[in-house]
């Protein structure tokens, strides 16, 4: 199986219209990912191809459409690229040095804003000569750049922009994160509780799941997968008390109340929360539901795009759960997949759902705007343990 999307390092490739981007991405792959063409804005849609890439690993790389579009579909091109711009963990900035310098240093600067490290690709077939300002610029902020032109071979190409990456890689970048396997020892019990309900996929498990089975398998922990009706007797069965149990968020309230005290519980998007968002700053935004009154807002926030079935966990589940527990008239607005609205001033509480097809990027994006506006932030693990009061017991072994 390869590696999801969520945990591969995100390339972004940005530039001007036109200035080459989509020829980096065919060169980069060597096959015709992307539509070239001479005609600025030919990327109307965000492009991606997710390769291995020695040493980083596996990689995705986004080839997006052009700023500085001002043609009549430029502006909601652009805005979508901005969408995209968010879960980069690098970007690319693609130049041909013959178009306005301005611009490439207002992309520039929209990276640095948003705090993506960059180099730089000179492309196409634009003479050295006419490069001398860009070259200038790129020496004087010292940014890393290589080549991509009909003069480079595909290895010096290669050669140069892997120690471009390589300098501007965060060094905090971890390609294998650990889910759960730092919560246990090698040979100890985990048992996982999946229920198969009307919200289950058929005949598969979803990612948070795998995630967790792979990382207990690679950690050499006693993995037992098994549903909530089953529960009891996998405990039964277990002459070695089990180190941890994990369940849905959904199956909070069954599973807490089989697994005996001094076996510690925990929910996947619990674990989510600390592997990509922040346990501290959700463990604080899950108090706001005692503050919510009548007329208040709170945003869901669920990844995955899907019809809602009877009894959702984002758009049922959480919103009745704190409509009893609160008694106020609370209205909630549900946004799904990458969608996230422009102004969250509306609102009083975001509860994300454990976000396991997002990369961490694009939440600790979610989770920064969130604290910009003074809106605090959790997820739907921590709402369900808290309505159904487990929120401590929960907790216990991350903390
Ligand atoms: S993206 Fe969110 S809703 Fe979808 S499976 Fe992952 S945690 Fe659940």
């Amino acid at each position: 199986m390869s590696t999801i999307k969520s945990l591969r390092l995100h390339i972004g490739i940005v530039g001007q219209t036109n200035a080459g981007k989509s020829t980096l991405l065919n060169t980069i792959t060597r096959q015709n990912v992307s539509i070239v063409s001479m005609h600025p804005g030919t990327t109307t849609d965000p492009v991606e191809k997710t390769m291995e890439l020695k040493p980083f690993g596996p990689v995705l790389f986004i080839d997006t459409a052009g700023y500085e579009d001002h043609s009549l579909m430029g502006q909601s091109r652009q805005k979508k690229t901005d969408t995209y711009v968010d879960r980069f963990d690098i970007a690319i900035l693609v130049v041909d040095g013959v178009s306005s310098l301005e611009a490439d240093k207002r992309i520039a600067q929209k990276l640095r804003e948003r705090k993506i490290p960059f180099c730089i690709c000179l492309a196409n077939n634009s003479e050295v000569a006419l490069k001398k300002e860009w070259l200038h610029w790129m020496k004087e902020e010292q940014i890393p750049y290589f080549l991509n032109n009909l003069l480079t071979s595909y290895e010096e190409f290669l050669s140069g922009m892997m120690d471009c990456l390589q300098s501007i890689i965060p060094s905090d970048w971890d390609p294998t994160p650990t889910m759960i396997s730092d919560l246990t020892n090698p040979g100890d019990i985990v048992i996982l509780v999946i229920p198969v309900d009307k919200e289950a996929p058929k005949n598969r498990i979803i990612l948070p799941q795998q995630q967790a089975i792979r990382d207990l398998l690679d950690h050499s922990s006693i993995t037992i997968v098994t549903g909530v009706s089953e529960l009891a007797t996998v405990l039964d069965c277990c002459k070695k008390t089990p180190a941890l149990v994990v369940t849905d968020s959904q199956a909070f309230k069954e599973v807490f109340a089989i697994v005996p005290l001094h076996i510690p519980v925990t929910g996947f998007s619990i674990l989510l929360a600390r592997m990509k968002g922040d346990l501290p700053i959700f463990v604080h935004g899950v108090q706001a539901i005692q503050n919510l009154r009548s007329g208040d807002r709170v945003l869901i926030l669920e990844a995955c795009s899907h019809n809602p079935v009877c009894n959702d966990i984002g758009r049922e589940q959480i919103p009745k759960g704190i409509l009893h527990l609160t008694k106020q008239n609370i209205e909630f607005d549900v946004y799904s997949g990458h969608d996230f609205p422009d102004n969250l001033t509306d609102y009083k509480l975001i509860i994300h759902c454990g976000g396991c097809i997002l990369n961490r990027k694009e939440i600790q994006h979610r989770i920064k705007t969130a604290l910009h506006n003074n809106v605090p932030i959790t997820n739907y693990g921590m709402v369900l343990s808290y309505l159904h009061g487990d929120l401590e017991r929960a907790l216990k072994i991350l903390m």
